[in-house]
């Protein structure tokens, strides 16, 4: 779907040229496990999700229903421990933590904590990061999310999210009104609603989810890793109600649908999440495993071992680093 037909006129040019080198975007959706196969209790069962749905063969993983990946596609969804042998429902800051240093951030701080990240295990953060590390090995990274100056300017370090902690360490949490506007950017949210109403920017353009996703893709173009963030999954988990859930599944649905037919060759994509939450309405964080999902040039066979949330920034690495 998106790829250029073999008489495209397209085609010559693209076997021509130089292979390109890997690419990795990273999403993170906050609180999105693996839940029931009971659609009044599982909003994945409920929602119009074409995009995964296609991605996936048509099969949305379920609890007792396995995880499979279609058949001559290149998607594979697999389920992630989010728990790592710690007692308790699993949290943001621990969880997010996990996710992006590869530690057991739970088992460090000795219990699972959020929705920041604790002040012990910010060192770590700021230090041992996905974004950190590949710089370190010389890949060019990029934060997609945009924040609003204001918020750059306050004590947010106080009480910070993992993401933006770790895109702030590695010194790409820059994009502010002025990206978004130009569509250089995003909002957390992938709508720019909450900054036209809430923040008053009533200059800066609406965008469709589906516009948001090709933005995204042209962003990714720029960097060999780009890393996006989105946290209303885990807010319409925590309303514990069937329809905010399902509108938040399906905007993540058409954000992929604008976003998977226009990402560079090469791109793998890595989507994962810190904890269960939305995919089960009667409570709010769950001990479900999380939901994850890896497309594009490899994901089968880097997907092979992957099990825990632990597990994804080696796989990033390896993949980026690893012969192309
Ligand atoms: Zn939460």
């Amino acid at each position: 779907m998106g790829r250029a037909a073999p008489h495209s006129r397209r085609a010559s040019p693209v076997l021509s040229s130089m292979p390109e080198a890997p690419r990795v975007l990273f999403i993170f959706l906050d609180g999105v496990g693996i839940g029931p196969s009971d659609a009044e209790i599982n909003p994945f069962l409920k929602a119009r999700l074409p995009t995964l749905r296609g991605l996936l063969d048509h099969q949305i993983p379920v609890l007792d229903g396995g995880a499979e990946s279609g058949p001559g596609g290149d998607a594979l969804s697999l389920p992630l421990d989010s728990l790592m042998g710690v007692e308790g429902l699993p949290q943001s800051g621990t969880g997010q933590t996990a996710l992006l240093t590869g530690e057991n951030a739970a088992a460090l701080f000795g219990r699972h904590f959020g929705p920041w990240v604790p002040v012990s295990l910010r060192p770590l953060m700021m230090e041992r990061n996905l974004l950190t590390r590949a710089q370190a090995e010389g890949i060019s990274c990029i934060f997609a999310n945009a924040y609003p100056s204001h918020f750059l300017r306050e004590a947010w370090t106080k009480r910070p999210a993992g993401p933006p902690l770790a895109a702030h360490a590695a010194g790409l949490l820059t994009r502010q009104e002025e990206e978004l506007a130009r569509g250089e950017a995003l909002s957390s949210e992938i709508l720019n609603t909450a900054w036209r109403t809430r923040l008053g920017l009533v200059h800066l353009p609406e965008v469709t989810p589906r516009q948001a996703g090709r933005n995204l893709a042209k962003i990714t173009g720029e960097a060999s890793l780009t890393f996006f963030a989105h946290y209303a999954t885990d807010t319409a988990g925590h309303e514990r109600a069937m329809e905010p859930a399902v509108a938040a599944l399906e905007r993540v649905d058409a954000f992929l649908g604008g976003l998977v037919p226009a990402l560079p060759p090469r791109t793998l994509l890595v989507l994962a999440s810190d904890h269960g939450n939305i995919e089960d309405i009667t409570q709010g964080h769950t001990l479900n495993p999380t939901f994850s999902l890896l497309l594009g040039p490899g994901a089968k066979e880097l997907g092979a071992g992957l099990s825990r949330i632990t597990d994804i920034p080696e796989l990033i690495l390896e993949h980026l680093t690893g012969p192309g």
